[in-house]
């Protein structure tokens, strides 16, 4: 199937929101989306789908936006991947943008395949980095063969050039400049779906245990030198209201779940505060959390490379220092 590549323009970015609430990694990829978008000379557009979401679609204006696209229905809330899917698609066929972006969650992965496979679009999942080459090509990129190694993937043939992204690898950064009068580069589209010939059905909605650490303002990470013992990384965690992370050598040995993994074959956190105890610093770790503000290493070793990378270090042995760690906490709480 030959596409005219030429009719293609702009930038597009998915606004996921649930229960009026933008998902992190929507505005992760506008900020990032107006830097390709500045690059290729094209507009930043976002699209926002729900329902009484219209403010949303001004926020996203206000975050960088040149034009929000917003697709205000009931069919739309709560969100399934046929009435999603089906808008999205129609869009894209109708509009002809050149780039895609859809956060990496578990709602992006669930319906990007719907846009992209009656589009022919060339769609790399999972993205920890995008740019674009001299020519203005996306180039995705992601790692591969079980995080061996690093693809970056362009798609000269087909349109849209369309990406998940993992949440939590690009800042978000604050809005830009104040905009005026937002409401005036939101366009209300047709709705091209309609509740009756919607496929499935929302019955109840159950929110299990999910673990998402990529939001975390404090992180408590605990590496192999924890041998087998969390309890002290749990207990500093729980003490700062912050989460447990890991290495991906304590996940290996199953003393944490893989949702916890940091790094290069984990996810990417961002905290105010990252405690890493017992973890040496290996640069696939480093990749996972050298945007924290404050990192404070624990570890035997004054020679382990995590010091290089921390703000504050601390030689010592974890089993000892973190409970030390944890009482002053508490005792500054009491
Ligand atoms: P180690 O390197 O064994 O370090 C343990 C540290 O604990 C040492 O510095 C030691 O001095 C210290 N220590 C020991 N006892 C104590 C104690 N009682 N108190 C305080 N300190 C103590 N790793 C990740 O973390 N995330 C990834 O996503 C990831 N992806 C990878 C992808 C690829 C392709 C490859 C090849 C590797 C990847 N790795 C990843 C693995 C990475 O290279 C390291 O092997 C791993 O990060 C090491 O984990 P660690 O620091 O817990 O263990």
């Amino acid at each position: 199937m030959s596409v005219d590549i030429e009719a293609y323009e702009d930038v597009w970015v998915f606004v996921e929101q649930h229960d009026g609430v933008v998902a992190p990694v929507s505005w992760e990829l506008l900020a990032k989306g107006r830097e390709l978008a500045d690059e290729t000379g094209e507009d930043l557009v976002a699209l926002v789908m729900g329902d009484g979401v219209s403010a949303l679609a001004e926020a996203a204006v206000s975050r960088g936006a040149d034009r929000a696209l917003l697709a205000d229905d009931p069919v739309f809330e709560p969100y399934r991947a046929d009435p999603y899917g089906e808008q999205f698609r129609a869009l894209v066929e109708e509009r002809k943008p050149s780039i895609v972006l859809i956060g990496g969650s578990h709602t992006g992965r669930d319906f990007a395949g719907r846009v992209a496979v009656p589009a022919h679009a060339g769609l790399t999942a999972d993205c920890t980095e995008l740019d674009v080459d001299d020519e203005g090509l996306l180039l995705a990129s992601r790692p591969t063969f079980g995080g061996d190694a690093m693809a970056t993937i362009k798609c000269p043939a087909h349109r849209p050039q369309m990406a998940t992204v993992r949440p939590g690898v690009f800042d978000a950064g604050d809005p830009t400049e104040p905009v005026t009068d937002p409401a005036a580069a939101v366009e209300e589209v047709d709705v091209v779906v309609a509740e009756e010939d919607t496929l499935s059905t929302v019955i109840e909605r159950v929110v299990g245990d999910v673990v998402d650490i990529t939001d975390a303002d404090v992180v408590v990470a605990g590496g192999a030198g924890c041998e087998g013992n969390f309890a002290p990384i749990e207990e500093l965690a729980d003490a700062l209201g912050g989460e447990v992370a890991a290495t991906r050598a304590a996940v290996d040995e199953g003393w944490v779940e893989p949702a916890r993994q940091v790094g290069q074959t984990g996810k990417t956190v961002r905290p105010q505060l990252y405690v890493a105890a017992g973890i040496s610093g290996a640069v696939q770790h480093l990749e996972g959390m050298n945007d924290s503000d404050v990192v404070v290493a624990v570890n035997t070793d004054p020679n382990a490379p995590i010091f290089e990378n921390a703000d504050y270090g601390i030689v010592g042995d974890l089993h000892e220092v973190l409970p030390e760690l944890t009482a002053l906490v508490r005792a500054k709480q009491e």
